[in-house]
């Protein structure tokens, strides 16, 4: 049993709504108060931030911590094998925690709490959790969050569609979260049984998130099963919890007011430009496991126009791959999750290959491109792709080359770096 903790850091909706300026203000003081706490009470903190030379009263913006080194997954696999079992990052005795997770690495995590939605649908209603309770924190993150805003949750955790089906209907389940893919995996299996999902089932509503692709399924869930899927999509981690959740108009996730989100370059460490893409490094408000500037692995931008629906937090477009596939172009990273997007508007193009070379200290990106039939202008073909390539890439592609069929490898790499230094 735990007794309930005083919070240092409360959950606030109110800063969603905030002038860019009024929130930067309330978050650098968060960060100090954090920064100050972790330093007195995380060992590991304490050793990082002097190794770097940082002195926590001096750090009163996130640009004051440009010269901390990003905390990697790789580092705290490493810390807590050194100084089991959290690497010296706990800031409260063990007593203090409820419960312990594992994450791939293996890495520990202690429970952090749930981070509050952007909604409070589903107040009174019984909704089926799927996220997994076993080892991850997924499941209880995903609970407290249902909770908070007034739901009785079922503990399902994934697998067994039967069952779910079955729960489901028994309990005339109002809502469903999982991963789209699931959903769409019960809905099949209802009706495998003869059912009619519409009719049969008290389905409303869907919290579905966490998959590339996922658009598509929940457009089908809304127009098919009359499902309303809240949220859109969301942008999770094992060690983090909720970064970023999408609003009612779906255009992008919206970082939470619970933690600092940066984009940085990987091998500097240094913040980029707004719609730069670069990776996600967050430093949560959290006084229980104070990571601060984790480095997530995962690329993308902050967009910072204000969004229709009113809130004034910046926003991740998605999530455009690993930082290691990723290679950097006269500034700009150019990932393959980004160069499949251009080919894919060219059913022309059969293969692919980019190729990145530097003479002269600048790069050079070739296109060579496998046709499997000839486009009917070709200059104009060339001159759409060469748009295409820099709205989508943000850089030139210097150069396309056409090569014969059946040159390229199958499962080549869609990106070759062949620059030396
Ligand atoms: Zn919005």
């Amino acid at each position: 049993m735990t007794a309930k903790k005083k919070q240092l850091f409360e959950h606030d909706d109110r800063l969603e709504r905030l002038s860019v300026a009024g929130r930067e203000k309330i978050l650098d003081d968060k960060l100090h108060k954090l920064v100050t706490y972790a330093y007195k009470n995380a060992p590991a903190v304490r050793e990082r931030f002097d190794q770097a030379g940082i002195k926590p009263k001096s750090v009163h913006s996130i640009q004051d911590l440009e010269a901390l080194p990003i905390l990697r997954k790789d580092d705290l696999i490493r810390l807590q094998k050194e100084n089991p079992p959290f690497g010296g990052y706990l800031a409260v005795p063990i007593a203090g925690l409820g419960r312990v997770f594992q994450s791939p690495g293996p890495i520990y995590d202690p429970e952090r709490r749930g981070r509050s939605a952007q909604s409070d649908f589903g107040k009174g209603q019984i909704v089926i959790n799927t996220w997994s309770y076993h080892i991850t924190p997924g499941g209880f993150i995903v609970e407290d969050m249902l909770r908070n805003m007034g739901c009785t949750v079922f503990p399902a955790g994934p697998g067994n569609t039967d069952l779910i089906l079955q729960v489901m209907y028994d309990l005339r389940a109002a809502g469903f979260v999982g991963a789209p893919s699931f959903l769409n995996a019960v809905i099949r299996k209802a009706e495998e049984k003869g059912y009619d999902f519409r009719k049969d089932f008290n389905l409303r509503w869907a919290m579905v998130f966490g998959e590339m692709g996922g658009d598509v399924l929940r457009k089908m869930f809304t127009e098919k099963y009359g499902i309303e899927c809240i949220w859109g999509d969301a942008y999770a981690t094992a060690d983090l919890g909720f970064v970023a959740t999408s609003c009612e108009k779906n255009c992008g996730m919206h970082v939470t007011t619970d933690a600092i989100v940066e984009i940085v370059d990987p091998s500097t460490g240094k913040a980029l430009e707004p719609n730069e893409v670069g990776e996600i490094v967050v430093t949560p408000f959290d006084e229980v496991y104070p990571l601060i500037r984790f480095g997530t692995g995962d690329l993308s931008c902050l967009q910072e126009e204000v969004c229709d629906c009113g809130r004034t937090t910046a926003r991740l477009p998605k999530i455009m791959g690993r930082s290691g596939d990723a290679v950097r172009v006269r500034a700009m990273f150019v990932h393959p999750n980004q160069t499949d997007q251009v080919a894919a508007k060219y059913p022309e193009i059969a293969a692919y290959q980019l190729v990145v070379t530097r003479a002269d200290n600048r790069d050079n990106m070739v296109m060579s491109v496998e046709l499997c039939r000839e486009p009917a202008d070709k200059e104009k073909w060339l001159a759409n792709l060469d748009k295409d390539f820099r709205d989508i890439c943000k850089v030139k592609c210097d150069e396309v080359c056409f090569v014969p069929a059946g040159t390229m490898e199958k499962g080549a790499k869609k990106i070759v770096d062949k620059r030396t230094y």
